[in-house]
């Protein structure tokens, strides 16, 4: 046995609502144009041949109700309301029933995207990392989980800023359910207790700015908040 050369830091943990227990998140999937308004809006068409994605670290998770400063390398920060999706079980080339049984609870999240360094990306043809992989984007609130719940359906999807609608929609927008979701998703990677998946956003993204207050909700989870402060 080796010892670390450095104290390792512990998994981030995410609260369960009306529960001392936490969920350890390890891994960050998050699905591309899942709602066809927010497609068009960006420009772009949904493929309806198969969901893809990209990934965020686990160390970007940011809890619901922090203030985190305006993040550095961007002119553009942009708010994502998404349905998260955490997953309960092993799952490898899941059948539909293996994938609703392996969905563990449900939460709001945020996607926070520097839409300048995604636009780069696309215009040369490179990741998106440094759009998406941004330090504290990927803001959860507490979970619910799906055995208290059932399956998701036709759930309103909110965002706000500083109390005025931006985004609003349904879950039944949805291109991809969850389940097609961690179908698709388990034929390339073992998923596993601790992963995430963040399920897309609908129409109406857009800027914030320092002194910003995000706020959203999916009815029946609860509600997600975030502030910006002064850059660093
Ligand atoms: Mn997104």
């Amino acid at each position: 046995m080796t010892n670390p050369v450095f104290a390792t830091p512990a998994l981030p943990q995410l609260e369960i609502s009306g529960e001392g227990a936490s969920y350890p998140i390890a891994r960050i999937f998050c699905v591309g144009r899942n709602y066809a308004a927010h497609a068009a809006e960006m420009g772009g068409e949904v493929d309806r041949e198969a969901p893809w994605y990209f990934t965020k670290s686990a160390f970007a998770f940011c809890a619901s109700g922090s203030s985190v400063p305006y993040p550095p390398g961007t002119s553009n920060y942009h708010h994502e309301m998404e349905l998260a999706v955490a997953i309960g079980t092993d799952a490898f080339k899941a059948s539909p029933e293996e994938a609703e049984k392996a969905v563990f609870g449900y939460a709001c999240a945020l996607d926070m995207t520097r839409r300048d360094r995604q636009q780069d990306g696309k215009d040369h043809r490179r990741p998106w990392s440094l759009g998406k992989d941004v330090e504290n984007s990927a803001v959860v609130a507490p979970l619910t989980r799906a055995s208290d719940f059932g399956r998701v359906s036709t759930q309103r999807i909110h965002l706000e800023v500083n109390g005025e609608c931006r985004q609003d929609a349904t879950l039944a927008d949805m291109v991809w359910s969850v389940e097609e979701i961690i179908c698709h998703l388990s034929q390339y990677y073992h998923l596993r207790p601790g992963d995430l998946i963040l399920t897309g956003t609908p129409a109406g993204v857009g800027p914030v700015v320092a002194g910003d207050e995000i706020t959203g909700g999916i009815d029946g989870f609860a509600g997600i908040s975030l502030r910006l402060t002064d850059p660093e």
